[in-house]
């Protein structure tokens, strides 16, 4: 399967749906990551400019450590709105990727930037199939299954679906380590130690599903996709 997760932010897969990426990537299949924003405003000594592409580099080397393609969407931080330029850019993501499966946020999440990434998700995953929405990149093949990973800290939302990350947790949080620019960040915006997060969140989730560790989904169901089965791993 090509499997594609697309966040807000530099950050957000690593932080919530990595470990399922990460298993993906072992189990042979093709993986992108996708940060929609590029992450310019994430700095309290850094210029939009330079910590754009300090994240930039930090996605890059997050993706390569499970060998998956990273793209980032170009939109400013803050400024992921519902309006038929970022409709047409998420067609063009969904396009390069030409997914089986998509993994975005859930829209009940904490950010503007989170919920509107979710809402675009939802209306180009079926848009990306139409021919007849012309752009620079052919139309994508299939009509893929959608899943909302976990929001910050599960406010919010209601799991579905569990995948066991007992094997990927490590590698989640080495993918994270990758975030450097963001963990001081963090630590000074909500006093939050992003790998000791992590782990908590994925151990709760796991109790919940009675393993070491897990991440929790939810499926956006919708004719006529997955309805019938589960695909994730
Ligand atoms: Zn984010």
């Amino acid at each position: 399967m090509n499997v594609l997760a697309i966040g807000a932010h530099p950050d957000d897969i690593e932080i919530l749906c990595a470990g399922t990426v990460a298993r993906y990537a072992k189990q042979g299949h093709k993986v992108f990551m996708c940060h929609l924003c590029n992450g310019n405003k994430g700095s309290a000594t850094h210029t939009s400019e330079e910590i754009a592409k300090i994240r930039r580099q930090e996605a890059l080397e997050s993706a390569k450590i499970i060998g998956a393609t990273s793209i980032c969407g170009g939109i400013a931080d803050g400024e992921v709105v519902m309006d038929l330029t970022s409709r047409g850019r998420v067609i063009d993501i969904i396009r390069q990727a030409d997914p089986d499966l998509i993994i975005t946020h859930a829209p009940g999440d904490y950010h503007s930037d989170h919920i509107n990434t979710s809402k675009l998700v939802f209306e180009a995953a079926y848009l990306a199939n139409l021919k007849l929405w012309e752009s620079e990149y052919k139309a994508s093949t299939k009509l893929p299954f959608l899943y909302y990973m976990d929001t910050l800290a599960g406010i919010n939302f209601s799991p579905q679906e569990y995948v066991d990350i007992t094997d990927t947790i490590d590698t989640k949080i080495e993918m994270m380590l990758k975030m450097q620019s963001q963990l001081g960040w963090l630590k000074d915006m909500h006093d939050c130690d992003a790998p000791e997060f992590i782990r908590s969140v994925a151990k709760f989730r796991g109790f919940q599903a009675a393993v070491p560790y897990a991440e929790a989904f939810a499926q956006q169901k919708m004719y006529p996709q997955g309805l019938t089965k589960r695909v994730l791993p």
